[in-house]
């Protein structure tokens, strides 16, 4: 081959099923006519059976941050004291966000790799009820960490403040339950476990955090929930205030109808059977996963501090095998790469994956035995009712 096969093993930006690739090619409708707002109507109430909730969901031309901002402009007011977990590089975004627009932050640090502590943030809240909100984090993409959204939704119900959810990189992959969870405002991205490309940010809503809207003074605009949820809900069928990025909305629904048609429940099987697997393999390959527990279905990291040069296994991955994987953020940088197994990924492309960074340490010197990744993998794929049999 003249060029190598590219395949992306990253959470985000991932790998986009051919319908869904497709969808955006045909020439598509006008934004204002009936049939666009059909195609959005169908999208959205998807996303509603995703989310499993009965609440709006609002979408946005933006990425995943785009969407985090829009819950901070629209449901909050300066000088308003906030309480963000911050457990990685994601999440210290909220922290970041709330900060530039005046809100008092307050913060619960977990170490990197360890999901947020729900005792602690129990504690907290009982000590304080002056919070207006707390900010918190499904999947942390920057160290592979799931937080149990159900124990923080149930702390946060019992005080005034509204819960606010990145779930940018997790909707879609793991099991999520907005309203039994108590999530007060959800913010998701396009480009990950909804497998849409980039671009296209989403808002969800509860009904306590719509009683916020209309006292929110934080200054805002282009995006303002507020007028969001005007166009959305002042006719039968949804509009939006400003253009759509109409083609992402296509995919979108294309995508939704993909992920309905494996079923909801069977798709978060199988990401726990790509986590379970590749978390096997690593340890196969002596190498030193970052997160015990609370790991993620989404991505693992690995922890290169005692092992090989982290930046180099992702150079060589992509430079002699086409596969992208990443590196660290923020603190992590250099130290860790992380291989992501959302989106259009299945199990033999985790299994070409693994034999691949198996060849890529071996060249690099690391001590490991040639085929036991591989070999493990396989083991947790062969156990259990044979999903594909
Ligand atoms: C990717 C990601 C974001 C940022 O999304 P952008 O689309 O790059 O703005 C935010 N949060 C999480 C958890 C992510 O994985």
């Amino acid at each position: 081959m003249a060029t190598l096969k590219r395949r992306i093993m990253a959470p985000g930006p991932v790998e986009i099923p051919p319908e869904t690739l497709i969808a955006a090619a045909a020439p598509g409708p006008h934004h204002r006519t009936r049939e666009f707002r059909l195609a959005l109507q169908e999208a959205l109430a998807g996303l509603r059976r995703i989310l499993d909730t009965t609440g709006p969901v609002m979408p946005l031309a933006t990425s995943g941050t785009g969407a985090m901002e829009a819950c901070v402009v629209s449901l909050f007011s300066p000088g308003e004291e906030v309480l963000v977990t911050v457990c990685g590089n994601f999440s210290q975004r909220w922290a970041e966000i709330c900060e530039a627009y005046g809100l008092l932050v307050h913060r619960i640090e977990s170490a990197w790799g360890e999901p947020v502590n729900v005792k602690e943030l129990e504690t907290k809240l009982k000590r304080h009820d002056t919070y207006a909100g707390v900010f918190t984090i499904l999947s942390e993409t920057s160290t592979g960490v799931e937080n149990d959204i159900q124990g923080i939704g149930e702390a946060v119900a019992r005080s005034r403040a509204i819960l606010v959810v990145d779930g940018v990189s997790g909707i879609g992959a793991l099991p999520f339950h907005m309203d039994a969870w108590h999530v007060d405002a959800l913010a998701i991205g396009s480009q990950k476990a909804l497998m849409v490309p980039p671009g296209l940010g989403l808002v969800a809503l509860s009904a306590k955090a719509r009683e916020r809207l209309a006292g929110a003074k934080i200054p805002r605009y282009y995006l303002s929930l507020q007028k969001a949820l005007k166009a959305l809900e002042a006719e039968d069928l949804p509009d939006t205030p400003f253009t759509p990025p109409v083609s992402l909305i296509l995919q979108l629904r294309e995508s939704i109808r993909a992920i309905e048609r494996e079923g909801l429940e069977k798709g978060w099987a199988r990401q726990a059977r790509l986590g379970n697997a590749v978390r096997a393999a690593v340890q196969a390959m002596n190498l030193k996963l970052l997160v015990g527990p609370g790991a993620s279905n989404v991505l693992t990291a690995v922890d290169c501090e005692k092992g090989p040069d982290a930046k180099a296994v992702v150079k060589r991955l992509r430079d002699d095998w086409g596969i992208s994987i990443v590196g660290g953020q923020g603190k992590l940088k250099g130290r860790i790469f992380r291989i992501g197994h959302v989106g259009y990924v299945d199990e033999v492309d985790v299994l070409g994956t693994i034999a691949a960074i198996e060849m890529v340490l071996r060249r690099l010197g690391w001590a490991c035995t040639p085929g036991a990744g591989v070999a493990a993998a396989e083991a947790v794929f062969l156990a259990g009712d044979a999903p594909h049999a």
